[in-house]
């Protein structure tokens, strides 16, 4: 009789999992897991419960559970009863082997929209060194675990969470890394369905001595999140009070056990490998020298950020909140210094909007170099950081009409935008509103008031006293795509006092409205003002110099445009 109902719901399942499985029913509230580790096997074992929340607007009789493929699911309890379950192979480049586990599970009951199932839950495999998704669409070998570094080993163990490791349960649609956008868009769902969600881990590692070497992130916390062993316990548990019940940050929950060294600053602590000594010291000097100025723009730091060495030196870092897991290989300050100003400031500010936390965070490098080497290397950095977004905004005056809301800045869940295009958008916003305004603006920034998109534009018109709903509207609200000015014509005037007055005006072809530089050169120097120019639209900006003028660049690259090479403007003056 068991047979029969467990072969027929075999037949049920196979066929519903064939048409209308619905994976992204379900919202994870809730983690409480028992983590077993065992770096020389490899091995995760996990015991468990989750709370998942039907958040479609049908009764869910099926929940869908996927951890990695190499991980094997053993069993699925509700009320300490088993629940008949199939488990099947997914494919889906959420998981860096490139598939899935997947647990079809039969519920006891329907459950409702909007209503809760607490499930207990176990399963165990190995997690180990594999770029398949990456490989598999071509990628060479060195290149592809150079992305993909997470293992348990004996000698490094690392597993970041969803997005690279499914080693806690998750329920998504297929990811597909040779379509564009996929990943990013099963990402973006899944960390939505998933903010607000909360995990406690109890991890008890294999040997007395491996407690001091776990340590935790990525647990949408207010304060410190590192993992910290306690005493001789057998068993050591991260259950921060200060978790809140909020998505904080798009943070991936990360699990790192390694022999690591602790080199502790009052602005950073850096945990790196043996012999990398020199590396970590350049790093923690870095940081402390740049925290002053990080402070002064970003307020005092909420938490010290962490930095923790990774052993492959090819290995791409890697970021969550203020923990950065990175190579500690590069004893140049600079280098360090760039890093630091981003890190830092992710310990200083927190927003849940991308382009917010994100764009400030590299704006931040851009205003570090900007403070070491002057205005022409921050643009110079902003200008190297450009070509990936620009490559996404469609030539100017082509429609697209929803992409205009989906390419937002508000809405993007494409790194160049909320990277790349908002770090230039917060120094464009600096260059027009001044640094003391903006400084107010990103000071008067409050998480638990940020309700809407327009919370910070609002801060900032309100501290520039300026109309700037137009530019929200171009670059944050809406994608207008880019402005791409034009110098239309250039006349000089020979005035009174022997100086020249340039009458100039600058066509904005492009699709996007900006405030941008206009230089006048001349023999012997140059002079500079800004002017206003809509999309699609003229302006006209009266320059004096004191000698005859011979030049005129409009845009000194601080403006991201789509055709940069129509900006310079020549000038043949006909001496009387
Ligand atoms: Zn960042």
């Amino acid at each position: 009789m068991m047979f029969r109902f467990t072969l027929l719901s075999l037949l049920l399942l196979g066929a519903s999992a064939a048409s209308a499985l619905d994976r992204e029913s379900f919202s994870f509230t809730n983690y409480d897991l028992n983590l077993q580790i065992e770096p020389e096997q490899h091995r995760l074992g996990v015991r468990g419960k989750i709370t998942l929340r039907n958040d479609s607007t049908t009764p869910q009789k099926i929940a869908v559970l996927q951890i990695s493929s190499s991980l094997d699911w053993r069993s699925v309890k509700a009320g300490n009863k088993p629940l008949q379950f199939v488990s099947q192979p997914y494919t889906s480049d959420i998981d860096h082997t490139g598939g899935l586990s997947e647990a079809i599970v039969t519920l006891p009951a329907p459950v409702a929209p909007g209503g809760t199932i607490e499930l207990e839950i176990a399963y165990e495999g190995v997690v180990l060194l594999d770029a398949t998704r990456f490989t598999r669409i071509g990628m060479p070998e060195d290149a592809a675990s150079g992305m993909d570094w997470d293992q348990i080993d004996a000698k490094f163990t690392a597993v970041r969470g969803t997005g690279y490791v499914a080693w806690y349960p998750i329920a998504t649609e297929v990811a597909n890394l040779s379509e564009v956008n996929s990943l990013v868009e099963v990402m973006g769902r899944w960390k939505t369905r998933e903010a607000g969600s909360k995990m406690r881990l109890l991890i008890a590692p294999a040997g007395d001595d491996a407690l001091s070497q776990i340590f935790f992130d990525g647990v949408r916390c207010s304060g410190p999140t590192f993992f910290e062993a306690i005493g001789t316990a057998r068993k050591a548990q991260f259950d921060a009070p200060n978790c809140v019940s909020q998505s904080l940050r798009w943070d991936t929950p990360t699990l790192v056990v390694a022999k690591y060294q602790i080199l502790e600053r009052s602005a950073v602590e850096v945990r790196y490998l043996s012999g990398h000594d020199a590396a970590a010291t350049n790093f923690a000097d870095a940081a402390e020298k740049i925290a002053p100025f990080i402070t002064d723009w970003f307020g005092p730091a909420r938490e010290k950020a962490k930095t923790a060495d990774l052993p492959n030196p090819q290995a791409a870092p890697f970021e969550s909140g203020a923990l950065l897991l990175t190579p500690l290989t590069s004893s140049d300050p600079k280098v360090a210094g760039l890093a630091a100003a981003h890190q830092l400031t992710h310990a200083s500010f927190v927003s849940f909007r991308p382009w917010i936390e994100e764009g400030l965070a590299h704006f931040a490098q851009a205003l570090y170099l900007e403070q070491q080497n002057g205005r022409r290397a921050a643009l110079d950095y902003i200008g190297s950081h450009r070509s990936g977004f620009t490559e996404i905004e469609t030539p100017a005056g082509l429609p697209r009409s929803e992409d205009e809301v989906n390419h937002s800045l508000v809405n993007t869940t494409s790194e160049e935008l909320y990277r790349g295009k908002a770090m230039c958008v917060w120094w464009m916003l600096r260059d027009m509103v001044g640094e003391a305004a903006l400084k107010k603006a990103i000071a008067a920034y409050r998480l638990e008031q940020d309700k809407e998109p327009s919370y910070m534009p609002r801060l900032i018109v309100a501290q520039s006293q300026r109309d700037l709903e137009w530019f929200f509207d171009d670059w944050v609200y809406r994608d207008r795509g880019l402005p791409d000015f034009k110098v239309e014509s250039a006349f000089p005037r020979k005035t009174m006092t022997n100086s020249y007055m340039v009458t100039i005006t600058v066509d904005n072809l492009g699709t996007a409205g900006a405030e941008v530089p206009i230089t006048v050169k001349f023999a012997g120097g140059d002079t500079t003002k800004r002017l206003e120019v809509r999309a699609k639209s003229k302006g006209v900006i009266r320059i004096e110099v004191p000698a005859a003028p011979q030049e005129i660049i409009v845009n000194d690259g601080s403006v991201p445009e789509s055709d940069m090479a129509n900006n310079t403007f020549k000038l043949e003056m006909v001496e009387k």
